[in-house]
């Protein structure tokens, strides 16, 4: 097992006193649209994360983590690469071929590496997350249940046609539909069935299988859960567990339609709104209880005591706080880029980080660095550790990056406008590219972001962040010829052509 890269680090290691002959292991867990106003061990009122409040005693925990981008597609090259979401090319989605990550990294260094992504297609192969592990899981192959969606018929597709010609009509018809679907579909006995994605019990399960195989190599495991992603489907255990409202199976599903709706308004969603909220967050409370049995396990194997764990998310998660559901991209609003962080370092006590912005851009540098490990040239971001460490307090901003881009397996829609976020303790300004605004907000006066600041307010402020924006285009636009960019293309090709064609042509 050749340490070449840490012989430095382990010296330093040493140092410290921590009394190491070898690297920590690295378990990174990410889970998608969690916010992070809804983690308790953030302050939010319901126990929706009781074990990791208890870690949280014994870990790093900063308040105001900024996703890089979002969503999913334009969060995770921030978080595993550190670098940002367009830097690649606007055309270019993912992982690129080539790139350094962290499983990339740990991988170069002797560990073991796996990662297990519970059937999220934009954190598959097909976009490069699988580099690096000597394991990738991405659930995509196995049949899940069948979800939510209403059968539609020849006869009534016919008859939404009709109705639509006629504008009253075609709000009958959806409400009509809408109720018809209900009643139609089978009564079902078990959520299982109805789940897009697997659950995290069964994701674990099968990191759970791989830990116990490798033995005591260092490894770098990383799981990523979606039980907070729509359509919400937590089971009973986690409801109950908490006092949440409980719902049957047929009731879940009747909510996750309704919610779904687009036929409808605010107004008549919000009738649903804390029936939904209570799905949501039994789906955080299920990953809060994986969690105590993830580290469970690593204590028995007796893998703990050298095991570094970080959790956090790759965005959040839209209520209609502004109107909105889900986690739409082009939206920059708090619920969609403030993301929980927790990051438990062995032998060290933690401590609680100052409300400074802290962007995903620094996760990579600052986690290798508390690890006393050495940071990839290519990693943009900056380590942290200093300020984590000492408790420093320094001015910080957080950018966040995404283009209007609903679908990017569309190559077309991957060049939609790009939507810029400066963001700063105190300010948040939003650069639509596409409709050519700017919006200033102060979030100390308005939290809630119901208002941006007039145009002729914090003229200073805006000079201010609208650098670090142009600072930030200068210093990531990457031309059209370089290495990366040629490969991406090319891996895309690949996946459009045929296969015979694609061996022979490309391989
Ligand atoms: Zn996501």
């Amino acid at each position: 097992m050749g340490w070449g890269i840490f012989e430095d680090s382990i010296e330093t290691l040493g140092r410290r006193g921590r009394g190491m002959s070898a690297p920590f292991s690295v378990v990174l867990v990410t889970v998608d649209c969690l916010r992070a106003d809804h983690v308790s061990f953030l302050g939010y009122e319901r126990p929706t994360t009781p074990f990791l409040a208890s870690l949280a005693q014994e870990s790093f925990v900063v308040p105001n983590t900024i996703v890089g981008g979002v969503p999913t597609y334009y969060s995770f090259p921030v978080i595993l690469a550190s670098r940002p979401p367009l830097a690649m090319g606007r055309d270019v989605v993912g992982i690129t071929p080539g790139e350094t990550t962290l499983a990339t990294w740990f991988k170069q260094c002797g560990y073991s590496t796996a990662g297990f992504v519970a059937a999220n297609p934009y954190v598959s192969s097909k976009f490069g997350y699988d580099q690096g592990f000597d394991k990738f899981q991405d659930f995509l192959d196995q049949p899940i249940g069948a979800g939510s969606g209403g059968v539609r018929t020849k006869m009534n597709r016919a008859l939404e046609r009709f109705c639509r010609g006629f504008k009253p009509l075609g709000a009958v018809y959806d409400e009509l539909y809408f109720r018809y679907c209900q009643r139609v579909v089978p009564q079902v006995s078990s959520v299982d069935s109805l789940r897009q994605y697997p659950a995290a019990d069964v994701v674990v399960d099968s990191a759970l299988e791989w830990l116990a195989s490798i033995g005591s190599d260092p490894f770098f495991l990383w799981i990523h859960l979606m039980d907070p992603h729509a359509p919400y489907y937590p089971g009973e255990a986690a409801l109950r567990s908490f006092g949440a409202r409980t719902s049957s199976p047929s009731r879940q599903r009747y909510l996750n339609s309704f919610w779904n709706r687009s036929d409808i308004g605010p107004n008549r969603l919000r009738l649903k709104r804390e029936s939904v909220l209570d799905l949501y967050d039994a789906g955080i409370r299920w990953v809060d209880m994986q969690m105590a049995r993830l580290v469970d396990s690593l204590r028995s194997l007796d893998l703990w005591n050298r095991c570094a764990l970080a959790f956090t998310a790759d965005h959040g998660e839209e209520f209609l706080e502004h109107g909105g559901r889900f986690h739409a991209p082009g939206t920059m609003k708090e619920e969609l880029i403030r993301v929980p962080l927790l990051v438990r370092i062995p032998d060290l006590p933690g401590g609680r980080m100052s409300r400074q912005p802290f962007s995903h851009l620094d996760f990579a540098p600052t986690l290798l660095e508390a690890l006393s490990l050495q940071v990839p040239d290519s990693f943009r971001g900056r380590s942290r550790w200093r300020e984590w460490s000492n408790g420093d307090d320094c001015e910080l901003v957080a950018i966040v990056e995404s283009a209007e881009c609903v679908n990017p397996n569309r190559s077309e829609e991957r060049l939609a406008p790009r939507v810029l976020c400066i963001r700063s303790e105190r300010y948040k300004l939003v650069l639509h590219f596409a409709q050519d605004t700017m919006e200033l907000f102060d979030l100390y006066e308005d939290p809630a972001e119901k208002q941006p600041l007039p145009d002729h307010v914090e003229a200073n402020t805006r000079r201010r962040l609208l650098e670090y924006a142009r600072q930030h285009i200068e210093n990531n636009s990457m031309p059209r010829a370089s290495k990366f960019w040629l490969r991406a293309r090319l891996r895309e090709l690949r996946f459009y052509l045929p296969k015979a064609a694609s061996a022979s042509s490309l391989n």
